[in-house]
């Protein structure tokens, strides 16, 4: 049974950024910026690839001058994914990235101000059937909009600078917009997107900006863009970390996955914390499961469990899985027992069983081994744990006795 929370998706209307649709029901996608010169074809291209291996469906490099922008004009016919320009004070770099053949612009309104210049983009766009992303910024925010709301950044200030930028491109005819209402404080950006969702229909572009390093980047934009998805709003999302890029396209591709929103493409690796009764290096085994799995397209749930007394029964909800008992790794499908293992060939045998499982499906998984035998097995190496280790590995009882003698 699929048990999902998360409201129903705010109806949005559809703009396309080269093949790819965003807003207007279309799974929501994942975006990343290439951190290279983007005068640097090669190196360039080179990135956008490994961010498109990660998970990354559109990719923003810089368009800052010219040479950036006749860089552009040679990446986008070789990329293998559509490319956005980001374009922020000069309005003749958006012209010249228009030129370039890309597929999709993202304005700054607060640092190409000239409504005449915002005009002119916007009527090129038009004409070469490009679309723009009004990209919002909490910390480039319109100097009037900044004193009109106090010499502070508010949401509300936020939502007015998007539909200033938006009545600009109405007023020549221009609407092949997504907006995105960005701020590196969590609750203000949550709050903008919710007040600006209410206000327009134009898909949304979601993002905490300047997030900083993992893990404090992933928290906080993780926090963020999920809190706004489960509320049903977002068309296309950004991790915006201070970090190799394939960083980005990674988390975003798996907060996707975790909700529900996106087809599983890798695996989903749970391991249990550890406790006194583990029997492996859980932390070591799960690191090592992690790096191996994560170039593999794997769309499975796999665990890695510390001991047999509790792992199978704890993820029985895993498609494939291993826990640990008198120095071997017991594996399962389903929750039941299929084979037995070296403990230092655990990980081996998890990529084995895991192709197989893709490739054949479950029901031949387990038609090729005898689950009596692999039961028995476990309950043989369980018991002993158990009789080793006793119900009480964890000390529990001899703490409770402890803290009854003060
Ligand atoms: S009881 Fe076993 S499965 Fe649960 S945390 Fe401890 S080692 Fe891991």
């Amino acid at each position: 049974m699929q048990i999902t929370s998360i409201s129903e998706r705010r109806p949005t209307r559809q703009i396309m950024v080269g093949p790819i649709p965003v807003g207007g029901g279309a799974p929501v996608t994942v975006q990343s910026m290439t951190t290279t010169k983007t005068s640097d074809v090669e190196g360039t291209l080179q990135q956008i690839y490994d961010l498109a291996g990660a998970g990354a469906d559109i990719v923003r490099c810089t368009c800052n001058d010219l040479a950036a922008a006749e860089g552009l004009a040679h990446i986008v016919p070789r990329s293998p994914i559509p490319i956005i320009a980001d374009v922020h004070n000069q309005y003749k770099m958006a012209l010249a990235a228009i030129a370039s053949g890309v597929d999709c612009l993202r304005l700054n309104p607060g640092n190409i101000r000239k409504i005449d210049h915002i005009k002119a983009i916007a009527m090129e766009a038009g004409e070469k059937g490009v679309p723009i992303r009004i990209g919002v910024n909490g910390g480039s925010l319109h100097p009037d909009l900044y004193a009109k709301y106090g010499d502070t950044v508010t949401p509300a200030a936020l939502v007015e600078s998007a539909l200033n930028e938006l009545s600009y491109f109405e007023e020549v005819g221009f609407d092949m917009v997504k907006i995105s209402v960005k701020a590196s404080s969590v609750p203000l950006m949550v709050e903008a997107y919710r007040e600006l969702s209410k206000v327009t229909d134009h898909p949304l572009h979601l993002g905490v900006t300047e997030a900083g390093p993992p893990p404090g980047g992933l928290i906080k934009s993780t926090a963020g863009i999920a809190t706004l998805l489960m509320e049903g709003i977002g068309d296309t999302i950004r991790y915006s970390l201070t970090a190799d890029p394939v960083e980005e396209a990674r988390a975003g591709r798996q907060l996707l996955e975790s909700l529900g929103l996106r087809e599983r493409q890798n695996v989903d690796l749970i391991a249990c914390p550890s406790c006194g009764r583990a029997e492996i290096d859980v932390f070591a085994i799960a690191e090592e499961a992690q790096r191996t799995f994560a170039t593999k397209k794997i769309p499975l749930q796999i665990a890695i469990m510390g001991c047999v007394v509790n792992g199978p029964g704890e993820a029985r909800g895993a498609d494939l899985g291993v826990a640990a008992g008198n120095k071997r790794g017991h594996l399962f499908v389903h929750g039941q027992n299929v084979a037995v293992v070296k403990e230092d060939e655990m990980v081996e045998a998890l990529v084995d069983w895991a192709e197989y499982i893709v490739e054949n499906g479950v029901e031949a998984a387990l038609a090729r081994v005898d689950l009596v035998k692999a039961k028995k097995e476990a309950e043989i190496d369980r018991k002993k744990l158990l009789l080793e280790q006793g119900e009480d590995v964890n000390q529990g009882q001899k703490r409770v006795d402890l803290i009854r003698k003060i």
